[in-house]
Order: C-alpha cells, then sequence, then structure tokens
C-alpha cells in the first residue's frame, strides 16, 4: 500500500530497466513491512549532475547510483565518505538532515560475497588478478586492497586505462599491469582472479580465457551475472578450482545500501532465492 508516508528510493541510471535491485529491495522492504518503494529511473545523459543536484531537494530517502553517472553523483552529494573520495564514484546516496551523502558499497560488497562464499579466502589469496579498468574493475580492486591483498595486478584491453587504475591503488599495495595479449603470464601468477570485464555477459563474446594455467588453489570469480555460470566459471569448475558469480557482489552491494538507508541487516541469503528465480525466468 502506498501512502501520503511512503518512503521513495529509486536505482538513477541508464540504462535501468535489465537491473534486478527493484525486485532485491522490494523483497527486503517486504520482509521487514517497511512503509517504503524502490523504483529504476532512467535518467537523460545530459547534465546527469545537474538531474542529481534537482533530485537532492526532492524528498526522497536514498537511491542508487548505476552507470555511467556514479562519478556525477560523487560530485553532486553534500557529504562524501572516505571510499567515495578515494574512488571518485557513488553508487549510494542517503537523504540526511544535514544533505545528501554518498557512499561507495561497490568495493565491499564484492570483498562480502568473496568472504560469505571463502570465509578462508585471505589465507590464500595474496596476489590478485584484475581483469578490466572500467567501473566495477575499479570498485574490486580498491576492495580487495582495502581488504589487505598484498599484490594487485591488473589487464584490460585498452592498457592505459589499467595503468590509470595501478596508479591510483600503487600507495596501497605492490601493482603490476600486463598487457591483454599476455593473460596467460596474468593468470598464472595470481592466486585469484576476477573478471570485471562486460566479457561473457550474455550478447558479448567469451573468450578462451587460460584457466588451464591458474593455480590449483586460484579462486576464480566472475563480475558478470547475467549469465550467472560464465564460460569463465564453468572453465573454472571444470578444472576443479573455486568458482564464484556475480551475484554475491550485487546482492552485498545492495544490501549495505539498504542497511545505510534503513538501519537494517537484510537477508542476503533470501535476496539470492528470489535473484536466482528471476534469472532463470528470463
Ligand atoms: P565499464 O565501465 O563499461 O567497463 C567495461 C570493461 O570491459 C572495460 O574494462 C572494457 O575494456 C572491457 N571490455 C568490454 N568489451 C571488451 C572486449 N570485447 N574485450 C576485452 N575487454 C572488453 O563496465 P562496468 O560497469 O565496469 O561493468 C563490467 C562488468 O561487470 C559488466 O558485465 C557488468 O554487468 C558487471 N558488473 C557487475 C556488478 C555486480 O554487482 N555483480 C556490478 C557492476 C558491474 P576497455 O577499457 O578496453 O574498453
Amino acid at each position: 500500500m502506498i501512502t501520503g508516508k511512503t518512503s521513495v528510493l529509486a536505482l538513477l541510471g541508464n540504462p535501468v530497466a535489465h537491473s534486478l535491485s527493484p525486485e532485491m529491495h522490494a523483497g527486503w522492504i517486504a520482509d521487514h513491512g517497511l512503509d517504503a518503494a524502490y523504483v529504476a529511473l532512467p535518467i537523460s545523459h545530459d547534465a546527469p549532475e545537474s538531474t542529481i543536484a534537482a533530485l537532492k531537494r526532492v524528498g526522497l530517502k536514498g537511491v542508487n547510483i548505476t552507470v555511467p553517472f556514479k562519478e556525477a553523483a560523487a560530485h553532486a552529494a553534500d557529504r562524501r565518505d572516505p571510499l567515495v573520495e578515494k574512488l571518485a564514484a557513488a553508487n549510494v546516496l542517503a537523504w540526511r538532515e544535514d544533505g545528501v551523502h554518498a557512499f561507495n558499497t561497490d568495493a565491499r560488497g564484492f570483498v562480502a560475497s568473496l568472504e560469505e562464499a571463502y570465509p578462508d579466502w585471505r589465507t590464500t589469496s595474496r596476489t590478485a588478478l584484475v581483469l578490466g579498468a572500467g567501473g566495477a574493475a575499479r570498485g574490486i580492486a580498491f576492495g580487495l586492497a582495502e581488504a589487505g591483498v598484498q599484490s594487485l595486478l591488473f589487464a584490460n584491453r585498452t592498457r592505459s586505462k589499467a595503468e590509470h587504475l595501478e596508479q591510483a591503488l600503487a600507495a596501497d599495495c605492490a601493482t603490476q599491469v600486463f598487457d591483454w595479449s599476455d593473460l596467460p603470464a596474468a593468470f598464472a601468477a595470481a592466486d585469484l582472479i576476477v573478471n570485471a570485464t562486460s566479457l561473457g555477459m550474455k550478447g558479448q563474446p567469451a573468450p578462451d580465457w587460460p584457466i588451464q594455467v591458474a593455480k590449483p588453489h586460484a579462486i576464480i570469480c566472475d563480475a558478470v551475472y547475467a549469465p550467472l555460470e560464465t564460460e569463465l566459471l564453468r572453465a573454472a569448475r571444470g578444472r576443479g578450482l573455486a568458482a564464484l558469480d556475480g551475484l554475491g557482489m550485487l546482492i552485498h552491494q545492495g544490501a549495505l545500501a539498504f542497511e545505510i538507508w534503513f538501519g537494517i541487516k537484510p537477508d542476503a541469503a533470501a535476496a539470492r532465492r528470489r535473484l536466482m528465480a528471476i534469472l532463470e525466468s528470463r
């Protein structure tokens, strides 16, 4: 029931129609009997910062921000969490009495999903390889650095973007950039491998990843969650390696956002059950 007191939350991005966030948050809102509604709003590509700044004057409870507006959201906020300052990107805004606060839950959401699936990952994963250098790769790399990995390796089709990301993290841990043509050497050097490119997504090509050279204890992660079982994860499981899909990152970044807005830790396992049913029916 929508009432005059219903709190409004939204996902801002473009496109947003494919997103699972509305179903995920609607599930948690219902679990806790909250008077709130979460909708997806495609916003125009021109002047996103002024659109977000204008929304600050509307009485929302909070928003998630997705591609390509995370940088604009970080700029538009009145206050920024230290991680937002570091990443220069925000995926959560919360309306508070002293203004709109910006947060980034992508980085810790990825680490939380890793911890949930492999609680001992830190003992074996000293060197992590991040494939890609876009928004997801940036969040994951900062999350891993914050979680204490000793060394971060990067490989991206456009090498200069990987170098840019490496420079941003060089103060936090040892770093190295590999050429995209040198993926076998990068795979062989890592204890944890994360695909944060769009390769393997529905409708995108899936390359022949050099999984055969990965270490026997390597954990293979994919940020892609549509499909849930990517070619990368299939190849990893085929070799008997640990494999982690991208749904956990989506759920945990969302759970951290929900906690920021409502002060309630929602049920991640219930969200996974509900979202898997939706993905299977698509
Ligand atoms: P993005 O900023 O557009 O970055 C895309 C990345 O993919 C870039 O590094 C790009 O390399 C690379 N790429 C694209 N096409 C390629 C190709 N044909 N060959 C090699 N590399 C290619 O996108 P994003 O937001 O980081 O998202 C990346 C992936 O992560 C998407 O699949 C998205 O669905 C997923 N994701 C998942 C979550 C989650 O919660 N699980 C959250 C965010 C994103 P160049 O720099 O060379 O273009």
